[in-house]
């Protein structure tokens, strides 16, 4: 028996607090959790999955549509906003409710509360000032969407916290940012009929993803209707008679019911009582971390978008997996960040894995790039004006296929499995001896024989 309250105390019932938890209780330790929130953090209460429920309702619109090539009358449509969130809620509630018994059947104590570190073997609940030890603790408390307070009239935005419960949908709406957030909200809330700006101060959206993707996606958005304001900020917003305005550096100024900011997320490190700890942060306030998620203190772990290293819900609960193996299994065990496979929910989905052409371009001497640009068999009947592409970047050298990138209909459940091929080292050889499966838009992955063309120290040639 050990002086301590607890063998672990976890802060955050997010993705990965939630994985430490329930994991190292099950094994027989001795385990608190604490949130302050609702349990499943982000992911679960106000990010991938509400987020992908909308995703669905936007889509329908296109189905109607599509549905009368195919033969089909589609009467009268209406959409409920109110019931949309109804729906959503009474399924998160569901989720948390099972996050919940997980932990619970695990044997873990469950708190509501913020947690604060009082020392570095200690936590406080603020809500009624309890105290206790541990012998280690995880700090799994994720981020927050950046409120950018330099933006004068920024507290009459919201973020995508608000836009999962807005109490109407907005006629019109201007979203700040060109990352995967921002990107997806433009195409749910265009789906559902707002009228839908995005405005970035960079020269294309989606920054770190290959050029093909970004492009492709950049014009499918606009032949959709939504607008894209490059190279632009907001630079103020005012209150008008029942609107809005938003004061842009290049564009005017525009007149919309409601604003949305999604210009990336802090780390929630602050008021935690990390120097009370001697826990070391950033300059962004993200926890700093060794390979195995150690912060400066040695019993003291922190995983996830708190430690700002790849925020997806994927990676939180893989980091804590391996906090488990190599604290409490005897397997020193590191995060593997390679490799990430990851979608982007936009209409149409981007899927991706491995290095766009501009980065393997900067890595090897050659590449082989096989690009394949082709309109979807649906959309041959429904008459819908889309293309699908699809990309493989291979390394010349030993023919290794380091890049897969598709933008297209289901390209996030293709990146899943293209994961596993290059995760596995498979070459464009390996792809080339693969059998088809057809008619789908995944057989060209398996078909497409010789480069579209070279890239030779970075030049396309
Ligand atoms: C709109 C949106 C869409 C997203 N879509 C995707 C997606 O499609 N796919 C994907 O992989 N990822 C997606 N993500 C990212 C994903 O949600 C995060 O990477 C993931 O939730 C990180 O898990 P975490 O455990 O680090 O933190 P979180 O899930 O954020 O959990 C942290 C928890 O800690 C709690 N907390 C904070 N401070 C304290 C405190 N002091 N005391 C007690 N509790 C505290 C918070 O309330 C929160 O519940 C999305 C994020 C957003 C915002």
């Amino acid at each position: 028996m050990t002086a301590y309250d607890y063998d672990l105390f976890v802060i955050g019932g997010g993705s990965g607090g939630v994985r430490s938890a329930r994991v190292a209780a099950s094994l027989g330790k001795r385990v608190a959790i604490t949130e302050e929130y609702r349990y499943g953090g982000t992911c679960v209460i106000r990010g991938c999955v509400p987020k992908k429920l909308f995703v669905y309702a936007s889509q329908f619109p296109e189905h109607f549509e599509d549905a009368e090539g195919y033969g089909w009358s589609v009467g009268e449509r209406s959409f409920d906003w109110k019931k949309l969130i109804a729906a959503k809620d009474k399924e998160i509630t569901r989720l948390e409710g099972l996050y919940r018994k997980g932990l619970d059947n695990a044997k873990a104590d469950i708190f509501d509360s913020r947690a604060e570190l009082v020392d570095a073997h200690t936590v406080k609940l603020t809500k009624t000032g309890e105290t206790f030890t541990a012998e280690r603790i995880v700090i799994a408390v994720g981020g927050t969407p950046n409120e950018h307070k330099a933006l004068p009239g920024h507290e009459l935005t919201i973020s995508s916290n608000e836009a999962f419960h807005l109490e109407e949908l907005p006629k019109s709406i201007l979203i700040a940012g060109g990352g995967y957030i921002a990107v997806e909200f433009a195409n749910i809330f265009h789906g559902l009929g707002v009228e839908t700006t995005l405005i970035y101060r960079g020269k294309e959206i989606l920054s770190r993803f290959d050029h093909d993707m970004r492009k492709g996606l950049h014009e499918a958005m606009e032949a959709k209707g939504i607008k894209i304001l490059l190279g632009d900020i907001i630079e103020e917003v005012t209150k008008g008679e029942g609107t809005l305005q938003a004061r842009t550096k290049n564009n005017g100024t525009l007149a919309v019911e409601t604003v949305m900011l999604a210009l990336g997320r802090d780390p929630s490190t602050k008021g935690l009582g990390l120097e009370n700890a001697g826990v070391k942060v950033d300059a962004r306030g993200a926890i700093i971390v060794d390979d195995y998620s150690r912060t400066n203190v040695p019993h003291i772990f922190a995983l996830g978008d708190v430690t700002d290293r790849v925020q997806l819900t994927p990676v939180a609960i893989h980091e804590a997996m391996c906090f488990i193996e190599t604290e409490y299994k005897n397997n020193p065990t590191k995060p593997d960040h390679e490799l990430i496979a990851t979608a982007v929910f936009s209409q149409p989905e981007i899927g991706t894995v491995g290095l766009s052409e501009e980065e393997a371009g900067r890595k090897y001497p050659e590449l082989e790039v096989y690009r394949a640009q082709f309109r979807p068999m649906k959309a041959t009947l429904s008459g819908r004006q889309e293309k699908t592409i699809m990309k493989l970047i291979v390394n010349a050298a030993d023919r290794k296929v380091v890049g897969a990138h598709i933008l297209g209909h289901e390209a996030g459940e293709m990146a899943q499995l293209l994961g596993i091929t290059l995760k596995a080292g498979c070459t464009k050889d390996d792809f080339d001896r693969t059998m088809a499966v057809h008619p789908t838009a995944a057989e060209e992955l398996v078909t497409m024989y010789s480069p579209s063309y070279r890239v030779v120290n970075g030049e396309r040639v």
